[in-house]
């Protein structure tokens, strides 16, 4: 006995869309047939648990792709689960998916944009009718004694009979309609089972006449135990999804459940890929749903400052034919990515404990990670606690924690020079006050230092302050006092600063003293707020124009005997001579030391060569 029965009205009104439209991106029926059939193979393996009953008699569980060309049919056959008679009529009839009602009810009318929405919210089992006008389910739920065959054009109504013939499991055979024909050709399936259901972790075969062809690689590495996955299996999955030969630093595999469920297997890179640096590189993330591909162009799925983090993520609280745009709206994304961020920030932590190893990972992807101290985020503070840097305390590598540890009584703020070799660095005269106060300071040596100093500069409320901008602390902590030979007097440093400002009129915003040198008679600094020499010289060196060049300031150390002497000279004002060949003399040296290139560099030699004759 055949029964008709009519499609719920929400269904009726989603085929009366679906079956006339011409939807380009029609492939989609596959992975949602595919999908299905994985769902129904998970069921019958979870139901063999339960009821031993059911055990497996002779066929492995497994996925069939029938084209056959005579009958201008596909089927999608597995020997899953099945449907019973009450099944067929709710799974099959109704949508039962949440939300589904209000998504129906949004529908406009207009048959080309309902198609659209239809095609990003996924309709499962009915996108069999974009491409078939005909589609019949025979189907026998396991354990039982019948099945069931199931028909329907799509209009209105489906057909429901007993068949006492049909195998256990599903097969759904579609009636292809004539622009749909290409679904038959085995290339286009392979392909498209390769492009979206590789990691389905049931065969899919396909069966093309006598032959038979695997043409997924069925390696959900992901949804297996940890207990059960070897390194050897993580590395060749690492190498495959990270196109990588190498092997992970680290490898990271955990199962979220709470707000949103979802499965990760995440690594980082021993070594920093190729592309790491290229702006339009994305994250080389995958994200499936229920172990279907969806898409790894996922920009807001991991902060810029991970971007070298690699894997899968794989959810079920996305639909299936989640749309590009619904990516980017749906706060699923947004809560997995904060906690992969979580996670993973914390796996580093631990790692980080250990600093020969985490030192592999520091010298690969440290440059990347600050840029997380300057994108704006919620976890500055662990991303600092993650940070190495280089210091005038030894060769090695110091955290945050280490140089607090370390600090002088009386010392309230971290201090950094920036620059772009260490060598050079640790010769900077800026750094003279320091080491005589036995004060470290950190060496900024990346490019990316003179901007992340820009924006975080606080760590566990000490100030983050460049050495040119030291004040107080120097005042306070006394420099060793036996190398402390001279001091000008007051009137000798106004007459000082006067004429050497005239003398460098034009070249040098100001003048002022400091007690920040101690070998070096003077070193050029620039005002706090302002650009660093070093960020100019970046930015030239990228052609980047500098229009707003900084003031320069020309710092003198009021306890350098030459600076006495040259005071002295000011003041008696005699030679003048002499005085602005000296003053320009230091000028340039003070550039040369910078690094920064001179005006007239024959002028600067000519005077030296003068000098030196003096001397001999
Ligand atoms: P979803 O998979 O999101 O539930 P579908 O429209 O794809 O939505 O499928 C509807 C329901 O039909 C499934 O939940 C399942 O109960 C049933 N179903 C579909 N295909 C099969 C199959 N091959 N074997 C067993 N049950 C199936
Ligand atoms: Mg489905």
């Amino acid at each position: 006995m055949t029964e008709q029965i009519a499609f719920q009205a929400e269904v009726a009104k989603v085929l009366d869309i679906v079956i006339h439209s011409l939807y380009s991106n029609n492939e989609i029926f596959l992975r949602e047939l595919i999908s299905n059939a994985s769902d129904a193979c998970d069921k019958l393996r979870y139901a063999r648990l339960v009821h031993p009953e059911l055990a497996a008699q002779g066929e492995e569980m497994k996925i069939e792709l029938i084209p056959n060309k005579q009958a201008r049919t596909l089927t999608v056959r597995d020997n899953g689960i099945g449907m019973n008679r009450d099944d067929l009529i709710n799974h099959l009839g109704t949508i039962a998916r949440s939300g589904s009602a209000e998504f129906v009810k949004s529908l406009s009318g207009d048959k080309q944009k309902d198609m659209a929405l239809i095609g990003q919210f996924g309709v499962g089992f009915y996108a069999s009718f974009m491409v078939a006008d005909k589609v019949v389910v025979q189907t026998r739920k396991a354990g039982d004694a019948s099945g069931w065959r199931w028909e329907s054009e799509g209009a209105g109504t489906f057909s429901i009979a007993e068949d006492k013939k049909v195998s256990p499991g599903t097969s759904i055979e579609l009636h292809l309609k004539k622009e749909a024909l290409d679904y038959l050709d085995p290339l286009r399936l392979r392909y498209l089972v390769r492009q979206y259901s590789d990691h389905v972790s049931w065969p899919i075969v396909l069966k093309d006449g006598k032959q038979e062809e695997t043409l997924n690689s069925a390696s959900a590495l992901w949804t297996r135990h940890k207990a059960d996955i070897t390194e050897a299996q993580y590395r060749d999955f690492y190498q495959s999804v990270s196109h990588a030969f190498d092997a992970p630093w680290m490898t990271l595999h955990y199962k979220a459940e709470g707000v949103i469920d979802y499965t990760a297997l995440l690594f980082i890179p021993e070594k920093p890929p190729f592309n790491l640096f290229q702006p339009d590189r994305q994250t080389a993330l995958q994200l499936y749903v229920n172990r279907v591909f969806i898409s790894d162009d996922l920009p807001d799925l991991m902060p810029h400052f991970l971007r070298f983090v690699t894997g899968v993520i794989d959810t079920n609280d996305l639909p299936l034919n989640v749309s590009r745009e619904m990516l980017q709206k749906t706060p699923v994304m947004s809560k997995i990515k904060a906690g992969l961020v979580h996670r993973i920030l914390s796996e580093l932590k631990k790692r980080a404990d250990q600093p020969d190893d985490y030192q592999t990972f520091w010298e690969s992807f440290g440059i990347v990670l600050k840029e997380g101290l300057y994108e704006p985020n919620d976890q500055k503070e662990d991303i600092a606690n993650l940070c190495r840097f280089r210091s005038t305390v030894g060769e090695g590598w110091v955290s945050f924690a280490d140089y607090v540890g370390r600090m002088k009584d009386g010392q309230e703020t971290i201090y950094y020079l920036t620059g772009s070799d260490l060598e050079t660095m640790r010769h900077n005269p800026q750094l003279e006050g320091f080491a005589a106060r036995g004060i470290e300071v950190l060496l900024l040596n990346e490019p990316i230092d003179e901007f992340w100093t820009q924006t975080f500069t606080e760590y566990k409320g000490k100030k983050i302050v460049s050495v040119m901008h030291a004040r107080q602390d120097l005042d306070k902590i006394p420099a060793d006092p036996s190398k402390t030979t001279v001091t000008l007097t007051t009137e000798e440093e106004a007459a000082l600063m006067g004429e050497v400002k005239q003398i460098l009129k034009g070249e040098i915003g100001d003048v002022q003293m400091t007690d920040r040198l101690t070998k070096s008679p003077v070193a050029l600094i620039t005002p706090e707020g302002q650009m660093s020499m070093n960020l100019e010289r970046l930015m030239r060196a990228h052609h980047q124009p500098t229009a707003f060049a900084s003031t320069r300031i020309l710092e003198i150390n009021r306890h350098h005997p030459l600076m006495k002497k040259l005071a002295e000279m000011v003041q008696s004002k005699k030679d003048s001579a002499a005085i602005a060949e000296t003053v320009w003399l230091l000028y340039d040296q003070s550039l040369v030391t910078e690094g920064e290139p001179l005006k007239d560099p024959a002028r600067f030699s000519e005077a030296l060569v003068r000098l030196m004759m003096q001397g001999l």
